[in-house]
């Protein structure tokens, strides 16, 4: 086991004064606090070096820092090694007879596996190992939604600047979800999902690759891993597509629904497929206006219309047996949802509603969308469906989590990774 000391957790009292020592006396950086509903905790890191000083204030009297405090003082709580695999650590661990509070990793803060190691086997000090789940990044994980198997695909990286994903939401907030390159821009993954009940479907395709150099350098477009290995990764060949369905036309969604062929005609990239697309999207898409121009290029769907494989609906209803389709507007006026229902659970694919599960928040909003206030009323209206049904809910987005189920407690929402 190769381990690396992540942070330093301290139990403060009175955190004023706790900040006058570590920032104002010792000079080092504060953070944006962060909250820890399920731990009554907010937690404010300080960066040293590789690691991190991770100071502990309780939220509530009956909080285990409150009760820690109370029985033992204010003063170091735990300690945190970062291992590569964390279920190789406590198996080693348990089979030299360490006492473990955690038999099995759980989820914690952006999308990180810990698991906790009890003081008597550490000679008095709390160990937290944390895996920092980066390897699912590019892999097919696959899902079961009753009698549907839905499987999340994989269509590289790009980057976007982090201040127009989040709209009004500061840089001091937004930058500890979501780190910002040299460039100020943010990581962001494709995740096209195949949909398998009766038909075989695709929901959206990723960027694909007609797009030239320049454009791949603006955009930090990282291909290397994308929808090509990943299809042949699921068993799906493009000629098993029946149906391939637009949550909207922006060259991050529609890039993949053409390929320029030898002779250098763009052409339908799913040779059996229908394309379907909302109507009002392809008017919007074919008519684009200054505000949103960038984002629309018409060689990733007019040549559907010019092959005949085109199918515009006009407003939510069912595209296969259990699979249908739900107007948000927000992000564009005609961009759609796609929910997938069998043997009593649903999941749904939410596109650019929310992008990444660092849009949690009900008003982290991307500055891109042209009717912020419709999607804010979409998003809310959503989030409490969500919680209230168990849904997973995949993130087209996330460089990280391709799917996950929303928990409220205590009227906080967090996401919980699914497990594929
Ligand atoms: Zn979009
Ligand atoms: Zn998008």
């Amino acid at each position: 086991m190769r381990a690396v000391l992540d942070h330093v957790g301290i139990a403060v009292k009175d955190l004023q004064a706790a900040l006058a020592f570590y920032r104002y006396a010792l000079g080092l950086e504060v953070e944006a606090p962060e909250d820890v509903p399920s731990q009554k905790v907010r937690a404010h890191f300080l960066p040293v070096g590789q690691s991190s000083l991770e100071l502990l204030e309780a939220t509530s009297p009956d909080s285990a820092i409150a009760k820690y405090i109370d029985k033992r003082g204010p003063g170091l709580h735990h300690i945190t090694l970062r291992v590569d695999d964390i279920s190789a650590a406590l198996a080693q661990l348990k089979a030299r007879g360490a006492r473990l509070v955690d038999e099995q990793p759980r989820p914690g803060a952006e999308g990180a596996l810990v698991a906790f190691v009890h003081p008597s086997s550490a000679h008095g000090v709390l160990v937290e190992l944390k895996q920092v789940v980066v390897t699912s990044r590019s892999s097919v994980t696959r899902y079961r939604v009753g009698d549907f198997e839905l499987i999340s695909l994989f269509d590289g990286l790009f980057r976007l600047d982090g201040g127009a994903m989040f709209g009004v939401v500061p840089k001091a907030l937004w930058a500890r979800q979501a780190p910002p390159d040299e460039r100020n821009r943010i990581l962001m993954a494709m995740r096209p999902l195949i949909v398998k009940g009766s038909r075989t479907m695709l929901i959206d395709a990723g960027l694909g690759d007609k797009d030239d150099r320049k454009f791949h350098a603006i955009y930090g477009v990282d291909r290397s891993r994308n929808l090509d290995h990943t299809l042949a990764e699921a068993g799906v060949a493009p000629e098993d597509i029946d149906i391939v369905l637009a949550s909207h036309l922006h060259f991050d969604h529609a890039g993949g629904f053409t390929f320029r062929d030898a002779s250098g005609r763009v052409k339908p990239k799913f040779p059996r497929a229908q394309y379907i697309v909302r109507r009002g999207e392809w008017e919007d898409a074919t008519h684009p206006h200054e505000r949103n121009r960038a984002s629309y290029i018409a060689d990733n769907y007019v040549p559907l219309a010019d092959a005949g494989v085109l199918q515009l609906v006009d407003d939510d209803q069912t595209i296969m047996p259990g699979v249908r389709v739900r107007r948000t507007g927000g992000h564009c006026m005609h961009h759609q949802m796609v929910l997938i229902e069998s043997g009593g659970r649903t999941a749904a694919f939410v596109a650019d509603l929310m992008p990444t599960t660092a849009h949690l928040g009900a008003p982290w909003i991307m500055g891109y969308d042209l009717y912020p206030m419709d999607t804010l009323a979409a998003k809310k209206a959503f989030l409490t469906e969500a919680v209230e049904t168990n849904m997973l809910v995949f993130f087209e987005h996330d460089p990280a989590v391709p799917a996950g189920y929303i928990r409220e407690e205590h009227g906080k929402r967090r996401i919980v990774p699914a497990q594929s």
